[in-house]
């Protein structure tokens, strides 16, 4: 990623040496005057509209003075010349100029207003310096050595012949500045977005985790309570019932201690894949509750059993002819389920109560037998097979 302290501070107008007049005093000031402009700009990354207003009126303040010290140098060799007295217009000039700008974009956010201001103030030095500034430095250099102020004003003239070459090549170093910054920016921005879209997908995973159950995928019991709430509601809405079928696999403990944990778990995963492919329409929640105890949410219209769905699953999962020797029903997995089934009339809506219902069912399936299912108390059937 790009260096930040780079990206922190940047020179929208950077000091270049076409700039020198050869005026120590005036090149010192023109230097300073050139930091506080890009002080400036630096201030539009931060956005804070005190800080703008402070590096604004800075830059004023210093333009006020450079000019007073500027003028005193160039009156002590031109007087009242025409070149003097242009120059002196213009300086007088610069800041009503910059105010009514500031005007001009009142309506606008002061960021922007700012940005108009800097590429005016951008625009006004190069010209200013490189141009006026360099021109009277050089008539100066001649009076100094003798000349007339009409002969020195024809030697800068033309000795400055070339100084459009000069300000091309000052825009260019500007230019090739500020497209490296650009450049910059967009690597910066494209890393940016890299890093956020990670953060994105780990943030989606986490949330992910946060819902299921790592062994089998399935969602854990934090969600049940939730998700039973939900969908209680939504059937009662729309007029159908919903099913609430909690699993129990049977003698799960026999597994573990026959064939090892690692089995046992393995055997966790193929119900909870099993479930999963029972469990296909949009309505279907499938939970691992925790140990080798299951849950289906499921909602059905008044036509549909869930009794028979209920046996549809006892049976897949027998289907699996998953090794279980030692089991007191068959020699294979088998798992018991307590049923209840709520109707758009059932007046018991209480999550935890009607859980208390599921876990009688289920334990009296386990009480008479385990491999069936008990839906409202009621026995749908009992095969061994
Ligand atoms: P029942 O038919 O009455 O339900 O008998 P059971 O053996 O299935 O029930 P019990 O509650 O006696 O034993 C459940 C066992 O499940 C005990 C526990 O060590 C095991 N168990 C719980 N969680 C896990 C797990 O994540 N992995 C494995 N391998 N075993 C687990
Ligand atoms: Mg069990
Ligand atoms: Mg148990």
């Amino acid at each position: 990623m790009s260096n930040p302290s780079k990206l922190d501070y940047f020179e929208v107008f950077p000091w270049n040496r076409n700039f020198e007049t050869g005026l120590n005093e005036i090149d010192r000031q023109h230097k300073t005057l050139v930091e506080l402009l890009n002080k400036l700009a630096n201030t539009l990354i931060h956005e804070e509209p005190i800080e703008i207003n402070l590096a604004f009126e800075e830059l004023a303040k210093y333009a006020d003075y450079h000019f007073e010290t500027e003028e005193n140098t160039w009156a002590e060799y031109f007087g009242d010349d025409s070149w003097f007295i242009n120059h002196q217009e213009r300086h007088s000039s610069f800041l009503p100029k910059v105010l009514e700008l500031k005007e001009k974009h009142a309506h606008l956010p002061l960021q922007e207003v700012v940005e108009e201001i800097i590429k005016f103030l951008i625009r006004w030095l190069a010209f200013h310096i490189i141009d006026d500034d360099k021109r009277l430095a050089v008539a100066v250099e001649s009076i100094r050595f003798g000349s007339s102020i009409d002969e020195a004003k024809a030697i800068a003239d033309r000795k400055m012949n070339g100084s459009n070459r000069v300000l091309i090549d000052t825009v260019m170093v500007m230019y090739e500045g500020l497209s490296s910054r650009t450049l910059e920016l967009m690597r910066e921005r494209h890393a940016r977005k890299i890093v956020e879209q990670e953060l994105l997908k780990a943030n989606q995973q986490l949330e992910r985790l946060s819902v299921t159950d790592q062994l089998t995928g399935l969602f854990n019991r934090r969600e049940f309570e939730p998700i039973f709430n939900n969908e209680l509601q939504r059937a009662k809405r729309e007029g159908n019932h919903l099913n609430f079928i909690l699993l129990d696999i049977d003698y799960f403990k026999k597994i573990n201690d026959d064939y090892g944990h690692t089995y046992g778990d393995e055997t966790l995963v193929k119900v909870g894949h099993k479930l999963q492919e029972l469990c296909r329409r949009p309505s279907d929640f499938v939970f691992r509750l925790g140990g080798e105890e299951f849950a289906i949410i499921t909602t059905t219209n008044p036509e549909q059993s869930v009794q028979l769905f209920a046996e549809k699953v006892r049976k897949g999962i027998a289907s699996l002819k998953i090794p279980n020797k030692n089991s007191s029903v068959i020699p294979f997995l088998t798992v018991s389920a307590g049923v209840i089934n709520i109707s758009p009339d059932t007046s018991e809506r209480d999550p935890s109560t009607l859980f208390k219902q599921a876990d009688q069912h289920l334990y009296t399936a386990k009480q008479t037998g385990r491999n069936k299912v008990i839906t409202n108390g009621v026995v749908s059937t009992c095969e061994y097979s």
